[in-house]
């Protein structure tokens, strides 16, 4: 027992499911649950019976939230999720409930910023300091590093919530509760099944819908090129579980950048600059447990 590990716990906060996971890293995850995100009493309390039935406790935890959140260590409201349109859930203090419960320290940060955590410790962007982490599910979330530091600033990325150019002939109203056809709006699961009328899941790969998918997606993906500079983009999350996304979004990025960032990742190598997360589902919750070492 000398060379023991400390465990830590990671909890992966998404607006759909809980993820609860103990552990070390990838390949040492003593204990791991997902369970539906329901009130927030509710969803706290299983969390908190997840780490308390466990036979060694966490040393720390770290979580990964859905937002908005304030990620602020300075701030009052730290660790809060903070105005959210999910229902209940505005003004949250799910990292004190989770510290109080526990008793041990308690780090915080967005679902996606956690799970670019993830992947640049154990995942697609180890070898990369600046980068960017997409997910695309219920919401559109990105996240990243900057020169080894995750992105934060006036509160942090809310990559989803950007304008893009139509697709040809595309005149979906989009399902932003805030701005419509934003493109969370426009490019989501909840965006696929309104416009379709049945998920993403049920259209074949040959349906329409993709073609005009890749669109937004690479339209947004060229926005964050340009933006950001990253070395690296990952795309994760249930709609980027299509895998014929990934070669139309890249020929759509190359033909509309036209050559304009003569790097050879975007010329010559692509495939290996747009990439799905190597921690796949994983990568929040593991995130989330890196996260922890950060508490202490
Ligand atoms: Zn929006």
């Amino acid at each position: 027992m000398m060379d023991a590990k400390p465990l830590y716990g990671g909890i992966e906060a998404g607006g759909t499911k809980f993820v609860c996971a103990l552990g070390t890293g990838p390949d040492d995850v003593r204990a791991l649950t997902r369970f539906s995100t329901r009130t927030p009493d509710e969803t706290l309390a299983e969390t908190i019976a997840f780490f308390r039935a466990q036979p060694e406790p966490p040393v720390a935890v770290g979580i990964g939230s859905f937002g908005p959140v304030d990620p602020n260590p300075a701030s009052p409201t730290y660790g809060y999720i903070t105005s959210t349109p999910k229902a209940g859930w505005p003004h949250t203090d799910v990292a004190g409930a989770v510290r109080r419960a526990l008793g041990v320290p308690v780090a915080f940060d967005t679902d996606v910023n956690a799970a670019a955590l993830g992947e640049h410790r154990w995942g697609a962007a180890q070898a990369v300091d600046t980068f960017i982490y997409i997910t695309v599910g219920t919401g559109f979330g990105g996240g990243g590093m900057v020169e080894g530091r995750r992105l934060h600033g006036l509160l942090h990325p809310e990559m989803g919530h950007i304008f893009v150019p139509r697709a040809p002939g595309d005149d979906f109203a989009g399902v932003c509760p805030f701005h419509g056809d934003c493109l969370e709006g426009l490019a989501t699961g909840p965006a696929l099944a309104a416009r379709w009328g049945r998920p993403g899941h049920e259209l074949p790969a040959d349906h329409e819908a993709w073609v005009i998918e890749a669109h937004y997606l690479a339209m947004a993906v060229i926005n964050f090129i340009l933006t950001l500079s990253p070395e690296r983009i990952i795309l994760g999350g249930g709609v980027m579980h299509q895998t014929h996304l990934f070669p139309m979004i890249r020929e759509t990025v190359q033909r509309r950048l036209n050559g304009y960032v003569q790097r050879p990742q975007i010329l010559d190598a692509i495939d290996g600059y747009i990439v799905p997360p190597v921690l796949g589902d994983r990568a929040g919750v593991l995130g989330s447990m890196a996260l922890a070492a950060e508490a202490l």
